[in-house]
């Protein structure tokens, strides 16, 4: 399973399958992470630094932040596609095709301009997410997806 998480200018990462259940991140905040919550994860119970410093206490990778920078990304379905925006400007795409087997994750584009900002990997993930929420497999193809997902 994979999350995203946003408050404020913090997007949080959470990638199930890099979780080990060491609850270092629970240790570090029981208000923020509680496993016997749905979702378990909430940020509004916690300011920036709590929740980075909670963050970097993951030993696995499961858990990863970055700031959005003004970026907002939407799901767009009827494009086959998550896109980014810098306002009206989009800055970035991810396109999947669906297929008997699942959405196969073809392309991830980010406008040079905007690199080393996060943006691909919210792109990615929020394929992803749509794609279990939908209860469709994913299949990624595009050397960016399959490096997110490893
Ligand atoms: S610290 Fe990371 S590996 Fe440990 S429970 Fe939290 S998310 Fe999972």
């Amino acid at each position: 399973m994979h999350r995203t998480y946003i408050k404020d200018e913090l997007v949080v990462f959470w990638d199930s399958e890099k979780c080990y259940h060491s609850r270092r991140c629970v240790g570090s905040s029981t208000k923020i992470f509680d496993p016997l919550r749905r979702p378990w994860i909430d940020l509004s119970q916690g300011d920036m630094p709590e929740i980075w410093q909670a963050v970097s206490c993951c030993p696995s990778g499961a858990l990863t932040c970055a700031y959005t920078h003004g970026i907002t990304v939407r799901f767009e379905a009827e494009k086959c596609r998550s896109a980014a925006y810098d306002g009206e400007k989009e800055v970035g795409v991810c396109l999947y095709r669906e297929g008997p087997d699942g959405w196969s994750i073809v392309s991830t584009r980010v406008d040079p301009a905007y690199g080393g900002k996060g943006i691909a990997k919210r792109l990615v993930y929020s394929v992803v997410e749509a794609a279990e929420r939908s209860k469709q497999g994913v299949i990624p193809v595009c050397s960016y997806a399959v490096k997110v997902l490893a």
